[in-house]
């Protein structure tokens, strides 16, 4: 929790510092306002979610009239937390179903840190006395069962893979099939992320998901989000979550050029709860989702 702030304060908290800023002045006119609407548009928090926060802050500080800099700090605190849910329930749900290992499903578009995140939650999950199975079900690019492999050695986690090229329904199928019999708690199945087109992409994740339904239950469906790509990666997590049914969302590259106020868009839009954070490229930079420690992060 600790790194979780320590990283996010260095990137992200213009965010919070200029709200602040600009909700500590004397007079809010309507050019402050404007400001205001600004920043939260900057920092990516999507315009729907943009209007309601400052709707909501307008009437606030009208009832509070002047403000010392703490009440504003407070309100801004108050209102961040409502629009980043933080009473949204964040549990991964990883525990095993008796003889039946836990599935995790790792969707998401190349290149937004899918495998990564996949070493990175084994790792978390080994660490937590947890057995783990990995499952390369990306079988469209050469590198990335290798780069799975890497991890699983990195991590002590066993991989199943398939023939590059093969039916990535099927290396799903060994992975569970693998980790039932040996008595793993979690399988994670990393799969491919190729958005060609939207029936392309269901009807290969729809097939994963229900040939894993033969012999396990799917118990988390996590969509991988690089935060850095902004309302782009927006839209396409908008496809993901269309075609299967998304349970959390993994936001990638926090510790970089993002800014935070994606949390806000990804979970309004989506109504899906971010659960996890990637800070780092390195095997222990996953963290769980705090909004407390979030929003003190941004407000500096
Ligand atoms: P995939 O194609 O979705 O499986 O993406 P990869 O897992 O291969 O990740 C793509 C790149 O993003 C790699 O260079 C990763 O090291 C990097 N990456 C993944 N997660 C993070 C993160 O949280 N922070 C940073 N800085 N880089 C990350």
């Amino acid at each position: 929790m600790v790194r979780l702030r320590a990283r996010l304060a260095r990137s992200q908290s213009t965010l919070g510092r200029g709200l602040l800023e600009l909700l500590s002045r004397d007079r809010l006119d309507d050019e402050t306002w404007d400001e205001i609407e600004e920043t939260l548009i900057t920092a990516d928090v999507g315009v729907g979610p943009t209007r309601a926060m400052v709707e909501e802050l307008r009437t606030r500080v009208k009832v509070l009239g002047s403000r010392t800099p703490e009440e504003a700090r407070a309100l801004l605190k108050e209102e961040l937390l409502t629009q980043i849910g933080a009473d949204m329930d964040r549990t991964l749900h990883v525990k095993p179903h008796g003889e039946r290992p836990a599935v995790v499903l790792v969707v998401g578009v190349n290149g937004t840190g899918k495998t990564t995140t996949t070493g990175k939650l084994a790792r978390v999950l080994i660490g937590d006395g947890n057995k783990v199975v990995l499952g390369a079900a990306d079988t469209f690019r050469a590198a990335a069962a290798d780069q799975l492999q890497t991890w699983g050695d990195r991590v002590g986690a066993q991989v199943v893979r398939g023939p590059e090229g093969g039916d990535p329904a099927s290396v799903a199928f060994d992975a569970v099939a693998e980790g039932t019999e040996e008595k793993a708690d979690v399988v994670i199945i990393d799969t491919a992320g190729r958005l060609h087109t939207k029936t392309g992409l269901m009807d290969e994740l729809g097939k994963v998901k229900r040939v894993v339904e033969k012999r396990a239950t799917v118990d988390e469906v996590l969509l991988v989000l690089d935060a850095t790509t902004g309302q782009n990666g927006m839209r396409q997590a908008q496809v993901f979550a269309e075609v299967v049914n998304i349970t959390g969302i993994a936001l990638t590259k926090l510790d970089g050029t993002a800014k935070g106020g994606i949390i806000i868009s990804v979970q309004r839009e989506l109504g899906v709860p971010v659960k996890l954070v990637g800070l780092g490229e390195g095997p222990d930079d996953l963290a769980p989702f705090d909004p407390e420690v979030f929003v003190d992060a941004l407000l500096g």
